[in-house]
């Protein structure tokens, strides 16, 4: 199975984004033994899959300082379903899309959203998760939604859908935004009472609430920002991987190996 990066690794080894993703050994590699011999032949390489560094339950490091999670687990169960071999690094959401536009990376998985604007750029996957965007606040704090922001300011991760949320009712509510690279730095500035609140995917914060982050989600934005998760390669690149995608997630649907990776990170 895959060795994982550890944060401290990751952490210890990036000098920035430009050094991480020059080094190609950095991040955890597995060549999965190919239980589809006869597909890996249409493998020309061992592709290099970015992803976020703090996204939990889909990519985080865990108490024993392994480089987990749902995205994690899921790519490294369908690489050995259909016998390709990948990289993965860690450089955060901006960053791992910023790798995939440049050439730096073959393909993305980071709790992705698929939207109408980014297929235009990107292809993605069949949707492996279901999720939309909320904000959430200090709980025991005075912010009781969107109500409460005008003339504060209010975190968002840059690039991301939370922050396009954000974008669209900042006037409206009369709110500020402060952008973030990474999500664990947005939610320590509402406890910190840097921002009023975050706009985060709901599936992140209800995990993160779980575990006891501090947080209280106060709006949910089901209608206009709900967008399914998909691992993404640029336009036209890596067919090959995409149908490898498709067709291990189908496999580890069918049995019974994707509801056992969900439920290990949510039924924790
Ligand atoms: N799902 C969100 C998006 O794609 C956030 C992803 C992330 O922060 N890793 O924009």
């Amino acid at each position: 199975m895959s060795k994982s990066l550890s944060r401290r690794e990751f952490l210890g080894l990036s000098g920035g984004v430009a050094a991480v993703v020059g080094l190609g050994l950095v991040g955890c590699g597995t060549s999965g033994s190919s239980s589809a011999a006869s597909s890996s032949s249409s493998f020309s390489k061992t592709y290099t899959v970015a992803t976020d560094t703090t996204f939990a339950p889909f990519e985080f490091t865990n108490d024993s300082n392994q480089f987990v999670g749902i995205d994690v687990d899921l790519l490294a169960a369908i690489s050995s379903d259909t016998g390709f071999s990948y990289n993965l690094q860690s450089l955060g959401f901006d960053a791992a899309v910023a790798a995939l536009e440049s050439g730096q990376a073959d393909a993305v998985i980071a709790g992705m959203s698929i939207t109408d604007a980014r297929k235009k750029k990107y292809d993605f996957s069949d949707s492996y998760y279901d999720s939309y965007v909320c904000m959430a606040v200090k709980d025991g704090g005075d912010v009781t939604g969107y109500s409460s922001l005008s003339g504060k300011k209010v975190a968002a991760k840059t690039g991301t859908q939370g922050a396009t949320c954000a974008e669209s009712l900042k006037d409206k509510y009369g709110f500020a935004i402060t952008y973030f690279d990474d999500s664990s730095l947005m939610y320590q500035d509402v406890l910190t009472g840097g921002s009023a609140g975050c706009f985060e995917d709901y599936p992140v914060m209800a995990y993160g609430i779980s575990k006891g982050n501090g947080l209280k989600v106060v709006a949910e934005e089901k209608d206009s920002f709900s967008t399914p998760y998909g691992f993404a390669v640029l336009k036209g690149q890596y067919p090959e991987l995409l149908s490898a995608f498709n067709k291990g997630l189908g496999d580890l649907k069918s049995n019974g190996k994707y509801n056992e990776i969900v439920n290990k990170y949510l039924k924790a």
